[in-house]
C-alpha cells in the first residue's frame, strides 16, 4: 500500500488550484485511454473523457493556452488505428470549441497565434507514437522531454491511471515533472484520497481479479496476495495459473512465458488463491452462434481443442460464497469475455454480488471494469477508479513514481 507522511498536506500544496493558471501556458497529462470497438474503432465507453473534462474545461477557460498529452492503447510505434481522431471529435462536442490535434510538436507554436486573445486547446496525437515517450535511450527520452517542456510554463498531471510498473516511467508523466513547475490535477487527487482511505482495510478483505493480461498484473498481484485475505482470480489470466498447476487448458488464452512465475506465485500463496472450478467453453474463439455453441465444462480441466470464455455456474457460486461477508473488496477485470452476450454472465453475477454487499467498502477500477459496470448498470461502489493497473499498484507498492516526483517538490 502506498505510504507517504503528510500525504493530505502535500496533496493540498501540490493542487493545481495553487497554480497561476491565468498567466500560464499549461501542459496537462490527461487520461484519455478509452476502450475502442475492436472492429469499428468507435469509442465504446466515454467515462475517462468525462472524468478528464472538468479540468480541461477549466484550463481552456482560464489559462493562456492548454496543451493536452495522453495515450491510447499500446501502439508499438505509429498506428493509425490508435489515433486520437475519434477522441478529438468527442472532446470538441463536449467542450464546444475547436481542439487542434497535432502530431508535429512545432505546429503548436505556429498555430498558437496571439495567446492573449486566442486561447487554443491542443491535443498531442497519441503520445506513445513518439519513440521518446517510453524509450530506454536517455538521449531519445530527453529529446522528447525538451520538446514537451517548451510547450508549457507549468505541468499538471491528472492521469492517475497512466502508470507503468515501478522503474518504468515515461517522458509525459514523469520526466517533464522534473523540469517544469508541476501540480496534481483533480482526478489524480481524488483517486489518491480514495485509496488512502483504504490503507487499513476492514477485514476480511478480498480482491477479485480478472481480465486477459496476467503479465500486466503479476507484480501487483503478488503484493496484493500479501495484503489481502483472499484473492479470487477469473478471466483468461486464471488459465495461465491453471496451466502452471498442471491442468489442461485446451486452446484457452494463456501467456506461456508467465507459466513459471505463475507457478511460483501459486506455490507461495495457494491458501489465498481461489480459481475457477468449471468453465463456459467454445469450439472456436468467436462470438457464440448456432455453429459455435457455448457449453459448460463441469471440470477445472479444459478439453483439447476447446477455448474457455467465462467462468461456469459452480465457479459463480464458489466466488459468490467467498465474496459474501467480506468487509472490503477490490475488483479489477472481467471474469470472461463480457463483451459477448452469452459469455457475460460470470462478470455480471460477480459484479452484482459485490454491489449487494451493504456493509463493505467496495472499490473497483480499470477500463474494462468500468465498461462492465456501465453495461450491467452496476451501482453502489464507494469508488470507481479510472485506473486498473494504477489502482492495483497503489494498493500494492509503497511508492508511486508519477505522484512522488511532484510531491517531492513540495516536501519541506
Ligand atoms: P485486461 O485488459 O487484461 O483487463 O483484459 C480485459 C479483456 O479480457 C476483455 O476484453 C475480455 O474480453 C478479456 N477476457 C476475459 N476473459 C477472457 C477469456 N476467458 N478469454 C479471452 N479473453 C478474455
Amino acid at each position: 500500500m502506498y505510504k507517504r507522511e503528510n500525504l493530505n498536506i502535500l496533496l493540498e500544496k501540490a493542487s493545481y488550484r495553487n497554480a497561476d493558471l491565468k498567466n500560464s501556458k499549461v501542459i496537462v497529462r490527461a487520461c484519455l485511454n478509452v476502450p475502442l470497438d475492436k472492429k469499428t474503432q468507435e469509442i465504446t465507453d466515454c467515462t475517462r473523457i468525462d472524468e478528464a473534462l472538468p479540468l480541461i474545461q477549466e484550463l481552456a477557460g482560464q489559462s493562456k493556452r492548454i496543451v493536452i498529452m495522453a495515450h491510447l492503447g499500446r501502439p508499438a510505434g505509429k498506428d493509425p488505428s490508435l489515433s486520437f481522431a475519434p477522441v478529438v471529435k468527442m472532446l470538441e462536442e463536449r467542450l464546444g470549441e475547436k481542439v487542434y490535434l497535432v502530431e508535429n510538436l512545432d505546429d503548436i507554436q505556429s498555430l498558437s497565434g496571439d495567446f492573449e486573445k486566442d486561447k487554443r486547446v491542443f491535443l498531442i496525437e497519441n503520445i506513445r507514437f513518439f519513440p521518446g515517450e517510453k524509450s530506454k535511450d536517455q538521449e531519445e527520452r530527453k529529446e522528447l522531454t525538451d520538446q514537451l517542456t517548451k510547450l508549457g510554463d507549468i505541468f499538471i498531471n491528472d492521469a492517475f491511471a497512466d502508470y507503468l510498473e515501478p522503474g518504468k516511467t515515461t517522458a509525459s508523466t514523469y520526466d517533464i515533472a522534473k523540469v517544469l513547475p508541476s501540480f496534481i490535477g483533480p482526478v489524480f487527487a481524488k483517486e489518491v484520497k480514495a485509496f488512502a482511505n483504504f490503507s487499513n482495510p476492514a477485514r476480511p478483505f478480498v480482491a477479485v481479479m480478472g481480465g486477459a493480461k496476467l503479465s500486466e498484473k503479476l507484480l501487483a498481484l503478488n503484493s496484493l496476495l500479501e495484503f489481502a485475505d483472499k484473492v479470487i482470480i477469473g478471466g483468461a489470466m486464471a488459465y495461465t495459473i491453471l496451466k502452471a498447476m498442471g491442468k489442461s487448458i485446451g486452446n484457452s488464452l494463456i501467456e506461456k512465458d508467465l507459466v513459471e512465475s505463475a507457478q511460483e506465485m501459486y506455490q507461495k500463496f495457494s491458501s489465498k488463491i481461489i480459481l475457477p472450478v468449471d468453465h463456459l467453453i467454445l469450439d472456436k474463439f468467436e462470438e457464440p452462434s448456432e455453429q459455435n455453441k457455448v457449453t459448460v465444462q463441469d471440470d477445472q480441466n479444459i478439453p483439447d481443442g476447446k477455448t474457455a470464455v467465462d467462468i461456469g455456474p459452480k465457479t459463480i457460486e464458489l466466488f459468490k460464497t467467498e465474496i459474501q461477508n467480506t468487509k472490503s473488496v477490490v475488483w479489477n477485470g472481467p471474469m470472461g469475455v463480457f463483451e459477448w452476450e452469452q459469455t457475460c454472465k460470470g462478470t455480471r453475477e460477480i459484479g452484482n454480488t459485490i454491489i449487494s454487499l451493504s456493509d463493505a467498502y467496495k472499490l473497483t477500477g480499470g477500463g474494462d471494469s468500468i465498461s462492465a459496470i456501465n453495461k450491467f448498470g452496476l451501482k453502489g461502489f464507494n469508488h470507481i477508479s479510472t485506473g486498473g493497473g494504477a489502482m492495483l499498484a497503489f494498493l500494492s507498492y509503497d511508492s508511486f513514481p508519477t505522484l512522488d516526483v511532484i510531491l517531492d517538490k513540495y516536501q519541506v
